[in-house]
């Protein structure tokens, strides 16, 4: 009699490791994401006119960030207002900056991390959101190619998902990440579009969606 109940409980103890792990190894709920809005402070990042990188970035990562703990993430983002990272009298502010973000992300027990920023080109006409990757983690192309899919569909970009080796503070962080490049600010119609707290709504469900393809 006692054995039958304890192999009830095994049962029971079973469905429950099943059920969660299954939870925790698929779709968003109870991933933790770290969410690095690009520049800040002293460094507004690419400018044109008093329309600065840095503000638009931080603008979408905190509505990325409401958009995923809606959907049970927990979410961390490097810098929360208008400052940049780098520790006083650094000799390179920009590395130090960015060293320091990378620290926050290899520190934390996240699953991921987004950088989000804004690009700019020579010409005017250049437009579309770009996602860019390293190997550093094997899984990054992954993560790129799903997310690129999903932002050319919403945003009508024509840009592919990029490998690049060249980004400081990728090359040094040891969790899954890509970059987010969320549209020219150099071109008039993306830069209308940036400014726009619906469009950048629109950019942050876009990220949302591809992240919960990425863990399906
Ligand atoms: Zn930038």
């Amino acid at each position: 009699m006692k054995s039958k109940w304890v192999l009830y409980g095994i049962f029971l103890i079973t469905i429950f490791t099943i059920h969660y792990v299954g939870a925790k190894n698929q779709g968003l709920q109870g991933r933790i994401i770290y969410l690095d809005p690009g520049h800040g402070g002293k460094d507004p990042g690419t400018v044109y006119k008093d329309i600065h990188e840095a503000d638009i970035n931080l603008k979408i990562a905190q509505k990325l960030k409401q958009e995923l703990e809606k959907e049970g993430v927990t979410v961390y983002l490097t810098r929360y207002e208008d400052y940049d990272l780098s520790v006083p009298n650094a000799q390179n502010r920009k590395r130090s900056d960015l060293s320091r973000r990378g620290n926050l992300i290899n520190q934390s027990d996240c699953d991921l991390y987004l950088s989000i920023h804004l690009n700019a080109g020579s010409s005017s006409t250049w437009n579309g959101a770009q996602v860019f990757y390293d190997d550093v983690k094997e899984e990054n192309k992954k993560l790129a190619e799903i997310l690129q899919k999903q932002l050319s569909k919403d945003l009508k970009s024509k840009k592919k998902a990029t490998l690049t080796n060249e980004m400081y503070l990728h090359k040094r962080v040891q969790k899954p990440g890509v970059l987010i490049e969320a549209g020219f600010l150099s071109n008039p119609n993306e830069r209308y579009l940036l400014q726009k707290d619906w469009y950048q709504k629109k950019i942050a469900k876009s990220i949302v969606i591809g992240l919960k393809q990425y863990y399906t």
